[in-house]
């Protein structure tokens, strides 16, 4: 994952010590942008749940076994709420050879645009792969943790009545560079793959109003990162929106820029937000792509808080981008 912040090019993991986280209704024609409350609250026991699960699988880098055995448990869990999944192939040109990844994704399908057009739609991703290391790295934060909390946000959203949009829950495999560092184009093989694939299709990149991109949301200890290459007005929504809930110190105050899977979404005019903590471990980020990054340094408690952050603020991010 994002192994460096673009700060006069330096590699922050090396240098800086405190761095740097509805069911479809379709043929409507006209758009109410206010979202209903869900009908059930975000359960981070289930989320919990979904991160041990995760981690009981073992390390699971591209082209892994234990990642296809996720990759399956993820389908199943989405299927069950009633999401159609779609597996997006795709073999990755890596310094290490090719090597075949599969992103996955389920649309929660709102209402129609004008003229029963595809409406439009907010996109909610985590990466689900975990970097290939020398050592046994179970990636409890990453990226167990996001991933946990979004198949969690999709089972709530599902049972929510009424969608205003389409959710597209995205699940991308190979954000993590295969080299030890992190150098571009040797990253983000999913999500630069997937807005490749929605370029391919008319009007699929306009459709798509924001994009609320989640990683390493699990650490007992959670500072979301004031992230700088976040669209800053997106960014903005999170921040009072975590004041208006009582948390507001679930963001650091400092303002970095994160390369993560929301810059290619923000490359084609997309509003994206980077929700991360890079900031795991006692003293600066030493948990981050070590051994270390177990479930013993995670808390259900962070989950709750992030789960809870997201679904108070779409209400916002709708009536902000949803016209
Ligand atoms: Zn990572």
């Amino acid at each position: 994952m994002k192994s460096f912040l673009r700060m006069d090019g330096v590699c922050f993991a090396l240098f800086l010590p405190v761095l740097v986280l509805f069911f479809g209704c379709q043929g409507e024609s006209s758009l109410n942008p206010s979202a209903k409350a869900p009908a059930v609250p975000f359960d981070s026991s289930r989320a919990w749940n979904h991160l041990l699960k995760q981690v009981e699988f073992g390390p699971r880098p591209s082209g892994s076994e234990p990642l296809d055995r996720t990759r399956d448990w993820i389908v199943q869990e989405l299927t069950s709420y009633g999401l159609e999944v779609k597996r997006e192939a795709f073999v990755a040109q890596t310094p290490g050879g090719p090597i075949t990844m599969e992103n996955l994704y389920a649309d929660l399908k709102g209402p129609a645009g004008p003229g029963g057009t595809p409406g439009p739609m907010i996109v909610l991703g985590s990466h689900f792969d975990t970097k290939n290391l020398p050592f046994r790295f179970v990636g409890a934060n990453d990226a167990a943790s996001s991933t946990a909390v979004l198949i969690e946000l999709a089972r709530v959203l599902c049972l929510a009545p009424e969608p205003a949009v389409t959710y597209r829950f995205l699940f991308f495999d190979g954000e993590e560079a295969v080299r030890l560092d992190w150098v571009d184009p040797d990253n983000r093989y999913g999500s630069k793959h997937h807005v490749e694939q929605l370029k391919q299709t008319r009007g699929a990149i306009q459709r798509i109003k924001a994009m609320i991109n989640l990683d390493m949301v699990g650490d007992k200890d959670l500072a979301l990162e004031n992230d700088a290459s976040s669209t800053q007005q997106l960014m903005r929504i999170f921040l009072s929106t975590a004041k208006s809930i009582g948390d507001e110190k679930l963001f650091s105050k400092q303002l970095y820029p994160v390369e993560d899977d929301h810059e290619p979404f923000i490359q084609q005019g997309i509003p994206a937000v980077d929700l991360i903590d890079l900031h795991y471990g006692p003293l600066a980020n030493e948990y981050w792509h070590t051994a270390q990054d177990t479930v013993e340094h995670c808390s259900q408690e962070s989950l709750d808080r992030v789960g809870k952050l997201v679904l108070a603020a779409l209400p916002r991010v709708l009536k902000q981008y949803v016209k």
